[in-house]
């Protein structure tokens, strides 16, 4: 089998309310790989807020689709090295990564077409169903608003709920965190995401204030970039640190087991690299006896925390219109079942892309 075309395209899709208060949209860069024997792999990462995505899409049509060009798909792992050892001029983190990830998923997903297997199966498999948590409660929402967005989730069966905790008064984000907390009640065990925006010592405050309430973990402390802030954030409060979603290589992620930065590890499929590299994580993390949350896409995130032992939860964030997917993993008690179509499972609708793109 050998790739004869690569396509791609970057997709504006609108976010509802009320996530809308945050972002007015993100950008999908989408990419389909058609080949001489008529099977198609499609593969995706999104861009939250929209940041990035045109640069994406140029460096996958200029450096990466010449690479594969003419390649036999199947061959995912001789692709990606392929692809993430082309450019020394450019480290494979950040916007690279991301492309690098659009062209990987959709390798995986011709080759599980190819085998007739989904992903999940093909990499070993160690459950067909993951457990979710609701995630949101953005820091432009009423208390009232998380409130009913985290009934959405708990509604769903979802025993996992996390929060924004933005506020510059760690005051506020106690208050807040606590009026979610009694609203959900004890079936509901929380977490919260600080999405880099403290420096060291004041993050250390916040957390030391929420230690009461039973979290299960504490999001981003610290800038991703910062190794050390992060570990001596982890050394120093009681909540449990989860990081990740701005990591993109299994040598980052060896930065943050080494030096005990976290606990939970939380890769994004459509950043570090693709299912390859989340997965070459996923056992890195095992090695460390870490767990694995990845971070959104649930729909295809699903896939890889269902290959592996050392998974717990997957994101559950409503982002995708009802006309963007074929057809949406549905949450029934609080699980997902991996969807068990050949390859990652996920398709645009006919009409998606004359409707979304840019
Ligand atoms: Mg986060």
């Amino acid at each position: 089998m050998k790739i004869t075309g690569i396509d791609s395209v970057v997709l504006r899709i609108p976010c509802p309310r009320p996530m809308s208060l945050e972002f007015a949209d993100h950008r999908m860069v989408a990419a389909f790989i058609s080949t001489d024997q008529g099977l198609e792999g499609f593969g995706y990462t999104l861009a939250f807020g929209g940041g990035g995505a045109e640069a994406m899409q140029v460096y996958l049509e200029t450096r990466l689709k010449p690479l594969l060009i003419g390649e036999d798909p199947r061959l995912v792992e001789r692709l990606w090295e392929k692809m993430f050892r082309a450019d020394r001029g450019i480290r494979r983190v950040g916007l690279a990564a991301y492309a690098v990830s659009a062209l990987d998923i959709a390798l995986w997903d011709l080759a599980g077409k190819a085998a007739g297997q989904p992903c999940y199966r093909l990499w070993g498999g160690a459950a067909d169903r993951v457990e979710a948590y609701g995630s949101g409660g953005w820091a432009k929402y009423r208390v009232e608003d998380v409130i009913e967005e985290a009934r959405f989730y708990t509604g769903q069966g979802c025993r996992y709920y996390k929060m924004k905790i933005h506020d510059p008064d760690p005051r506020v984000n106690r208050q807040r965190v606590e009026a979610v907390k009694k609203a959900l009640g004890d079936g509901v065990r929380m977490m919260v995401d600080v999405n880099q925006k403290l420096d060291v010592l004041s993050t250390i405050k916040q957390a030391q204030m929420l230690e009461d309430l039973d979290l299960v973990w504490y999001e981003e402390p610290v800038l991703a970039d910062d190794y050390a802030g992060l570990a001596e954030v982890a050394r120093s409060i009681k909540i449990p640190v989860a990081t990740g979603e701005n990591h993109y290589t299994r040598f980052e992620f060896r930065e943050l087991c080494e030096r005990r930065a976290a606990r939970y590890l939380m890769p994004d499929v459509g950043r570090a690299n693709g299912f390859s590299e989340t997965l070459r994580i996923g056992h890195l993390a095992a090695a460390h006896g870490l767990q694995v949350s990845p971070h959104v896409v649930h729909e295809i995130s699903l896939q890889v925390a269902g290959a592996l032992s050392n998974a717990f939860l997957v994101e559950y964030m409503n982002w995708a219109p009802a006309d963007l997917f074929v057809e949406l993993p549905k949450c029934e008690n609080g699980w997902f079942r991996v969807p068990d179509r050949p390859g990652h499972g996920m398709a645009l609708t006919p009409d998606a892309v004359k409707k979304y793109r840019v």
